[in-house]
């Protein structure tokens, strides 16, 4: 999906910080943090939405949260917690169309969420 922001930060065409990188896999730096670590994970793959996912990503999707837990312990954030997000379509404000997950922690955040 040459058109796709995401893809094209993991083909590395546009520039991020990256904080880990594997087989199926992409974190780095959100451009605007929400929170002192606002890190985004996303897969490799171009997937749009979290309707789009079948059982066969159930791998995939693993890796990414597991992987999130492990940017905030690496951070020192596992003890006193983070937040993890999949914003999913237009009422939950996603506004990149390939699936991320938004790792945040730094500060208190607030339940419910805006
Ligand atoms: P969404 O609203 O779709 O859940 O989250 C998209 C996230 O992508 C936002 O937090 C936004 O700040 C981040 N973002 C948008 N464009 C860029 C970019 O070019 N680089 C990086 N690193 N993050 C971006
Ligand atoms: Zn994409």
């Amino acid at each position: 999906m040459s058109s796709c922001l995401f893809c094209r930060i993991v083909a590395g065409e546009i520039p991020s910080k990256r904080v880990y990188e594997d087989d199926e896999l992409v974190a780095f730096e959100d451009i605007n943090p929400q929170a002192p670590m606002h890190v985004l994970v996303v897969p490799r793959t171009h997937l749009a939405t979290l309707n789009d996912l079948s059982g066969d990503h159930d791998p995939l999707v693993g890796s990414m949260v597991r992987r999130a837990a492990a940017i905030a312990a690496d951070r020192g954030y596992a003890a006193g917690g983070f937040r993890t997000v999949f914003n999913c379509n237009a009422d939950a404000g996603q506004t990149v169309f390939h699936v991320h997950l938004h790792v945040l922690g730094g500060r208190r955040l607030s339940w419910p969420p805006g």
